[in-house]
């Protein structure tokens, strides 16, 4: 298992911004202005944020930013493998390693949204196994498993 840590240090926002624009034009699209200001915001935030976090944020740095506009670049972002949309706390994450190895678990701290990218391709596989047994298939590449991180184990019960 491969556990990738969160950086938000200047440079190294500035490298995965770069590397963004990189795999767009390699997918033949592009990172528009509003699409790098919202990679930009949730590379700067650890963790995750939820749509109201990031239309704040956003509004701060560009007045006029509406949430149709806001939704349909997360939804690009998204396709782009970019960034994650976490189902288990409704919010969403700068992907800590685009253009590298595909990760396939995502462990969510449902209290703080931290979230930590593994991967695990033989449990994946097991995964999908025991799905198929029963008729299903996995809808997505990645498994959302919902806990609570060290920090908020820490802090105990709410
Ligand atoms: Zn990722
Ligand atoms: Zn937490």
């Amino acid at each position: 298992m491969n556990k990738k840590a969160h950086s938000h240090s200047g440079s190294a926002i500035d490298q995965r911004l770069h590397t963004a624009e990189r795999l767009c034009e390699q997918h033949g699209s592009r990172l528009t202005p509003l699409r790098r200001l919202v990679l930009a915001t949730l590379l700067r935030h650890p963790g995750s944020m939820k749509a109201y976090e990031l239309l704040d944020a956003l509004r701060a740095a560009q007045p006029g930013a509406a949430p149709p506009t806001v939704y349909r670049a997360l939804d690009f972002l998204t396709e782009q493998g970019l960034i994650h949309r976490l189902d288990a706390v409704n919010a969403w994450s700068a992907c800590t390693d685009a253009g590298g190895d595909p990760h396939d678990l995502l462990i969510v701290c449902t209290r703080c949204g931290t979230v930590a990218e593994l991967s695990d391709p033989a449990l994946s596989q097991r995964l999908a196994d025991c799905v198929a047994q029963a008729g299903f298939v996995l809808d997505g590449h990645e498994t959302e498993l919902r806990a609570v991180c060290t920090r908020c184990q820490q802090a105990g019960l709410p």
